[in-house]
């Protein structure tokens, strides 16, 4: 079962944070998230209550012994936070992107050991993230977890950010033992895309996930196109398929096993193959140079992309895949041909 954070983007009145909470806690969520300072890009927007709805927070842990969880940017949101007895924090996109607010909110928590969530950099560099979670680790933080959100890019694409989920992928690789969390709000941005971000996410082996609900999505304050109605919350965890991240069960270990021998000798077989093309490709480069011809070819580079794309599409293979794989494979082949240069 993954660890489910769920509440609207920001706090707007008493009665939604209360209405909220009450749907929360029957749903055997734990954690109730709320923004009570919003990051805006643009001015003139809604930017959260502040300080007054933190005390609607704190009552709502009272009540529904739920723990809350908001946003903090600097070390003045630490310290209210801190007093007003919030459970936990999370630091938000904007933030983890820069170092020196992210120091001063490690050093505002020296002392406190409350579990913090760290949410991706909005541009996609895993250092800044992990190195957000060393700074808070370096302050005596020690229940992190990092929330993986999604990056801006320039170009459109169906979600409001583009995943790359080959970063937290990574990152899980570097860092096991810190826990993952998906905001498929944010990364979809609408609404009807959350169930697939939100599945895919559990799907890789996260696991949390920090969802966005609203009791009116259509008239929320910030990001009222991507909260969820209580209704679709719950639909959405009834249909969520849960996964572990291993099995117990003897036999399927060892066909497990058999499956992953098999894909040894064959990337084994590959690779073989691959270092044959680079002693050919060198030929070609020996060839190249003797008769002064440049290295990159710009027609056999065409030639190449049409044909394994070809090939690609008649053995069932994602021909897109294959042109990136051909585009690194081709790079080494000009860079091997070249070397010494
Ligand atoms: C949010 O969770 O409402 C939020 C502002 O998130 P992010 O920092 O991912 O933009
Ligand atoms: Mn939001």
């Amino acid at each position: 079962m993954p660890f489910i954070i769920a509440g609207p983007c920001a706090a707007e009145s008493k009665e939604q944070v209360n209405d909220l909470a009450a749907l929360i806690s029957s749903l055997n969520i734990k954690v109730f998230r709320a923004g009570i300072w919003k990051p805006r890009t643009r001015p003139n927007q809604f930017e959260g209550l502040g300080t007054t709805a933190l005390s609607w927070l704190a009552e709502v842990q009272k009540t529904y012994g739920l723990e809350a969880i908001i946003e903090v940017a600097n070390a003045k949101h630490v310290e209210e936070a801190l007093e007003a007895g919030i459970a936990r924090l999370w630091v938000g996109a904007r933030t983890t992107v820069n170092p020196f607010s992210v120091q001063e909110i490690a050093d505002a928590l020296k002392g406190v050991d409350i579990p913090v969530l760290v949410k991706n950099p909005v541009n996609p560099d895993l250092s800044l993230w992990i190195g957000a979670l060393e700074r808070l680790n370096q302050a005596g933080i020690t229940q992190l977890a990092a929330c993986h959100r999604g990056f801006s890019g320039f170009s459109k694409i169906r979600f409001r950010n583009h995943p790359n989920w080959e970063i937290p992928l990574e990152f899980r690789r570097l860092h096991p033992e810190i826990p993952l969390f998906c905001d498929p709000s944010h990364i979809a941005g609408k609404r009807s895309l959350i169930p697939e971000v939100a599945q895919k996410a559990l799907d890789l082996g996260y696991e949390g996930l920090m969802v966005e609900v609203h009791p009116l999505p259509e008239k929320a304050l910030s990001d009222s196109a991507q909260q969820l109605s209580p209704n679709e919350l719950i639909h959405l965890l009834e249909h969520l398929v849960f996964r572990n991240p291993s099995v117990d069960n003897l036999q399927v270990q060892e066909k497990l096993q058999q499956l992953r021998d098999e894909i040894d000798e064959i990337d084994r077989a590959f690779l073989e193959l691959l270092a044959e093309r680079m002693k050919v490709s060198r030929r070609i480069g020996s060839l190249k140079e003797e008769n002064l011809i440049s290295y990159y070819q710009y027609q056999r580079w065409n030639e190449i992309l049409e044909n394994r794309s070809f090939w690609a599409e008649m053995s069932g293979v994602d021909p897109e895949f294959i042109r990136k794989l051909f585009e690194l494979i081709h790079l080494e082949s000009i860079n091997q041909q070249s070397e010494g240069l």
